[in-house]
């Protein structure tokens, strides 16, 4: 959900930031998940991989204790075979049993005859008794091997040694005669070291695992942050050339219109609330007889006149006026918080800057004139269009009035 709403939040502002963040959140969110999920698996199949590994080995050392004990382990009876261990033959069992058992990692062996009862072990206090209710007994009693892997906190090896936290795979391994169940072996296989084994190589895997993903979605991630650097950039210069004309640089009309609006609203708010500033002024500047120029000297020395004529229109306003054209040579001025003295002072600053010095026509000086149409925003002013109307009147009146001057 919040995914969602990252994802439908970027699409609707278009911020390549969003994107961006999007990215990070599914880059975390698929690690947590590819991790987490290899993690399972590899600890999952090394879990199995030691408990068979041990059956195996549980199996063939079985296999071999009854080759090499097979006169002491089973004795003849009248139906065939059966698990027994004659009690003169028991300390000599022991002995070789012991010998035998050495190199492997066998901390303790039972031997079931296939009435459940102990007729060796390794824990000689065990002889003689009986496992009924042992379930795991009963399933190699009927012919199945059986493994699990326990932690034990605490056990005596077979040269009475005692070790602590061994992770131990109990094995019950039938023992056959010609096909017929007629016992089990009990096998105790220390399996620390390879547990430990296992579980090391698996968090090396899964160390390796998470490198390779921070190096992927780091490269990813730093590829889109260009990406989304070099579109952003590219966002600001669409956003600007919207708002700007490509002549002079300034807003372009519908740009001026839409402050002049929020202006007009701004100061409107404020009037009605009686607030000392709340006030704004508007100027209409036009240049004097620009069609002349044009005539005498070229449409593009006319362009040039017209860039050098918004230079200096904007070097006369506060930071926070706006300046935009507003016509082929007319220009809107939005003074906000302006009474009618402060906007007449900039009008006049306006006209005496363009008056001052010439303007450049390929490096000739040319005189230029320009009229202002003032006017500030007044109690019943219903729209802007309302106050435009009022500073083109005066503007006219200018015009009519001899140009370059301000009414
Ligand atoms: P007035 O003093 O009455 O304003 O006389 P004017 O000749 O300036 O009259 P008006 O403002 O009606 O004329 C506008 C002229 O400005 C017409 C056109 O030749 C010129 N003009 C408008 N847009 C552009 C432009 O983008 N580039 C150039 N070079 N000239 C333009
Ligand atoms: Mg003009
Ligand atoms: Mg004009």
């Amino acid at each position: 959900m919040k995914l969602l709403r990252i994802f439908t939040h970027a699409d609707a502002k278009r911020d390549p930031d969003s994107l961006l963040r999007l990215f990070v959140s599914i880059a975390l969110l698929s690690m947590v998940l590819i991790t987490s999920g290899a993690g399972y698996a590899f600890f999952h199949l090394l879990y199995q991989n030691v408990i068979v590994s041990a059956e195996d080995d549980a199996v063939k050392v079985s296999q071999a204790l009854l080759e090499n004990q097979r006169k002491r382990i089973l004795s003849a009876d009248g139906s065939g075979s059966s698990v027994a261990v004659a009690p003169e033959n028991l300390a000599e069992l022991d002995d070789r049993l012991r010998k035998f058992l050495a190199p492997f990692d066998i901390v303790k062996i039972k031997i079931y005859s296939s009435d459940a009862r102990i007729v060796y072990s390794t824990e000689a206090k065990l002889i003689g008794e009986t496992d009924r209710g042992n379930k795991r007994l009963a399933n190699a009693l009927a012919g199945a091997n059986d493994s699990k892997l326990e932690r034990k906190e605490e056990v005596k090896d077979l040269a009475d040694e005692r070790k602590f936290n061994v992770d131990v795979v109990e094995t019950y391994i039938p023992i056959r005669d010609h096909g017929r169940v007629i016992g089990s072996f009990e096998i105790y296989m220390d399996v620390t070291g390879y547990r430990r084994q296992s579980v090391n190589a698996g968090l090396l895997s899964l160390a390796s695992l998470v490198a390779i993903l921070v190096a992927v979605f780091g490269i990813s991630y730093f590829v889109i942050r260009r990406g989304t650097r070099e579109l952003k950039e590219t966002q600001e210069v669409l956003r600007k050339q919207t708002i700007t004309d490509p002549l002079t640089g300034t807003f372009n009309k519908r740009q001026i219109e839409l402050i002049g609006r929020r202006e007009f609203a701004r100061a409107s708010r404020r009037m009605e609330k009686g607030m000392s500033d709340a006030g704004s002024g508007f100027l209409m500047i036009d240049i004097d007889r620009f069609k002349e120029v044009n005539d005498r000297h070229g449409h593009l020395a006319g362009d040039d006149l017209l860039r050098q004529f918004a230079e200096r229109i904007a070097a006369s306003l506060r930071n926070y006026d706006s300046l935009g054209r507003f016509g082929g040579e007319e220009f809107l001025v939005v003074l906000p918080g302006s009474d009618p003295a402060q906007t007449r002072a900039v009008a006049e600053k306006i006209l005496t800057l363009i008056r001052q010095n010439p303007f450049s026509l390929e490096g000739a000086p040319l005189q230029l004139t320009a009229s202002i149409g003032m006017t500030t925003m007044e109690e019943g002013d219903e729209d802007l269009i309302q106050v435009l109307r009022r500073a083109d009147r005066n503007l006219y009146r200018a015009k009519s009035g001899g140009r370059d001057q301000a009414v």
